[in-house]
């Protein structure tokens, strides 16, 4: 199977209001126009350089996420043509992302990456620092929070991958009914290919799909 019918198989069983992600890190613009073409509106990349080359090309066709690990001093460049950062953990970084944006007079979208396996080596803030967190980056102008995001742990059985989906969702539903000023529990960013389905059963409405749309990545 193309590209074309990967979205569209996927497309076609995505349940009304689940937003499908395209994960394009490593592929090639014509890899990513043929899902554009397919249906794909909103792609997410890990590396700035890499986002802001193909942007460049794609333009406004399709919504912009960064989904990888933001390093501060990558904040200018990607502000500037970002729809939304998915993975805010640090108040440095989101005042980093604030002052790019005040410059810019935009307001960037972002949720809050959550370490729902409460891995030491892994990005996010742990499930039970996110309210402060986000009620610290809510005092932002310049940033409007709103959504959660998770990755969990990287599991063979994709039911294994439910817990943290879970514990995510509870924390989304837990800030939700705080009404925070600013803050909007809008996205629960969770679930990849292995993973999608189960992660629609726990409330995610964005899936973030990359090998069953183009395939296995090399190397
Ligand atoms: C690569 C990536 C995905 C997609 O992974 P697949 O298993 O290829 O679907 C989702 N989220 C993030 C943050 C990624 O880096």
């Amino acid at each position: 199977m193309g590209i074309r019918e990967n979205v569209r198989a996927i497309l076609e069983e995505l349940p009304e209001g689940v937003i499908l992600e395209a994960a394009i890190k490593q592929r090639t613009v014509e890899e990513i126009l043929e899902a554009i073409e397919a249906g794909v509106e909103v792609v997410g990349d890990n590396y700035v350089q890499e986002m802001e080359a193909k942007s460049r090309v794609i333009g406004e066709r399709v919504r912009w996420h960064f989904i990888g690990r933001l390093q501060r001093n990558k904040v200018k460049r990607l502000a500037k043509f970002a729809d939304m950062v998915e993975t805010v953990d640090s108040l440095g970084l989101a005042e980093e992302i604030n002052r790019r944006c005040a410059s810019l007079g935009k307001v960037m979208p972002v949720l809050i990456e959550v370490n729902s396996g409460r891995e030491p080596q892994k990005a996010g803030v742990l499930p039970e620092n996110t309210e402060e967190l986000v009620r610290e980056i809510a005092k932002f102008p310049n940033i409007k929070v709103s959504g959660l995001m998770t990755m969990g742990p990287l599991v063979g059985n994709p039911e294994d991958s439910r817990p943290y989906f879970v514990e995510t969702r509870k924390i989304f539903e837990e800030l939700r009914s705080l009404q925070i000023p600013n803050v909007e529990m809008r996205y629960l960013s969770m679930g990849m290919t292995g993973s999608y389905k189960v992660a629609i059963e726990e409330g995610a409405n964005i899936v973030r799909i990359g090998t069953k749309i183009f395939g296995e990545r090399m190397g």
